[in-house]
């Protein structure tokens, strides 16, 4: 028999666990989707818990009239003694006169309201009709039990496949919420390729991207394995290829869709020539600091394998192990393809046998919550905060000496302080 060796990690065991996790819920998702959906208002119904976790994790914004908000749901309404749908129309009724602005609502659930089973798809529905044309309502879940952080923006991006317009058109479908100055940048570089692109999720409902037979769909992001499913269903295929961090990344995600659009070599280069090379300058002199050292990741976002697989290729970092709250395999493949294998790949958490395994690997960094952050560094270990990989802009060209900076900087602060 001629047993061939896959590249890299594809034939890697996964170590699958299952215990006390470490994670934010997806309702996390909204901070960053309300700054990008301009028209939209998310309005959690749940509880106290809820509205804390949301407050805490805005800062300074719940002082600026943003657009969301939690319909807090009382103890009459846990133990069913009001008519939750009754009360939720009418909360939405006054938010909306109060807020002209708003063109799309999203209700998410959350764990209170996915325990007394209040169906917000139905009510979703049901306000649709009610404020027509003027408003359109959508729900989708963010609960702790569903969703692990970024998976709150899959589902919010599902909850949209189903209203998006028909298109015949040959295009590409950029999908993932990305910060406006990153977006502009990767959407230029096909544009200027002569590729027609869609973005999902639009600004505006009215700019909303089409979407049919004829779409292929690049994943920005690598947590949206339900959006993607859900595009499918409409038609679009899905473009394989790694995600745009990195040098490398950003290359290869764009050549993908360069390739089946018959873009020749020479336009590829001529609009992204200058930008890769400024950014290989730029990366090489960040990746000094971080060149033979070793790296830990918890799991948090569903960014590790990628992020991974730039630290250890444009860094020379070494990964011990790379854990992910859920591993796409599709997605996936072609990025673990490209990490040389060795590092442990495991799929969910149970946090206490993580941590053992982390202690007794002593990284050079590690990747973690802040819940884990500064009892490791108490322990001696160096670590780097998973969330902000989530909230700053790391990706395509421009970004991704600043993506190589923020692992650099604790390691640089810990060579500092030992001066
Ligand atoms: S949705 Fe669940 S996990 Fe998230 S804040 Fe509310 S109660 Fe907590």
């Amino acid at each position: 028999m001629n047993v061939q060796a896959r590249p890299g990690c594809l034939d890697a065991p996964v170590l699958k666990q299952r215990g006390q996790r470490e994670v934010f819920c997806g309702l996390t998702g909204i901070i960053w989707l309300h700054r990008k959906m301009q028209d939209a208002f998310f309005l959690v119904v749940g509880s106290r818990t809820c509205a804390h976790l949301l407050q805490s994790a805005a800062g300074v914004m719940i002082f600026a009239e943003p657009r969301f908000g939690t319909a807090i749901m009382e103890e009459v309404d846990l133990a069913g003694l009001a008519d939750a749908n009754e009360e939720l129309d009418r909360e939405v009724a006054r938010l909306l006169a109060r807020r002209p602005d708003i063109k799309q609502l999203f209700l998410v659930g959350s764990c209170p309201s996915e325990v007394i089973k209040l169906d917000l798809s139905r009510a979703a529905e049901r306000l649709t009709t009610e404020h027509a044309p003027h408003v359109r309502v959508l729900s989708y879940s963010g609960s702790g039990i569903e969703t692990t952080f970024t998976q709150g923006e899959d589902a919010c991006l599902t909850s949209m496949v189903p209203v998006l317009p028909h298109t015949d058109e040959k295009q590409i479908l950029m999908v993932g919420s990305l910060p406006d100055v990153v977006e502009d940048q990767l959407v230029g570089y096909l544009r200027d390729m002569g590729i027609p692109v869609g973005v999902l999720p639009s600004p505006r409902r009215d700019g909303a991207p089409g979407v049919g037979p004829n779409t292929h769909m690049l994943l920005a992001q690598p947590f949206l394995g339900e959006t993607a499913g859900e595009l499918a269903k409409r038609g679009a295929k899905h473009i394989a290829a790694p995600f745009p961090f990195g040098v490398e990344g950003t290359t290869a995600w764009l050549k993908a869709a360069a390739d089946l659009f018959n873009v020749p070599q020479d336009v590829f280069d001529r609009v992204t020539g200058a930008a890769r090379q400024r950014a290989e300058k730029a990366v090489a002199q960040v990746a000094e600091g971080l060149r033979g050292k070793s790296i830990f990741f918890f799991p948090d976002s569903q960014l590790e394998i990628p992020l991974a697989r730039f630290l250890t290729r444009e860094c020379g970092m070494t990964p011990l192990e790379i854990g992910t709250p859920y591993l796409h395999r599709e997605h996936m493949d072609p990025e673990l393809a490209l990490i040389p294998a060795g590092p442990v790949i495991s799929e969910g958490q149970d946090v206490d046998l993580q941590l053992d395994r982390c202690r007794a690997a002593r990284p050079d960094l590690t990747v973690c919550g802040l819940g884990l952050a500064n009892p490791l560094e108490a322990e001696g270990l160096s670590t780097k905060w998973a969330i902000e990989l989530v909230f700053s802009p790391v990706h395509g060209y421009e970004q991704a000496a600043d993506l190589a900076a923020l692992f650099a900087r604790p390691l640089k602060r810990k060579e500092a302080v030992k001066i």
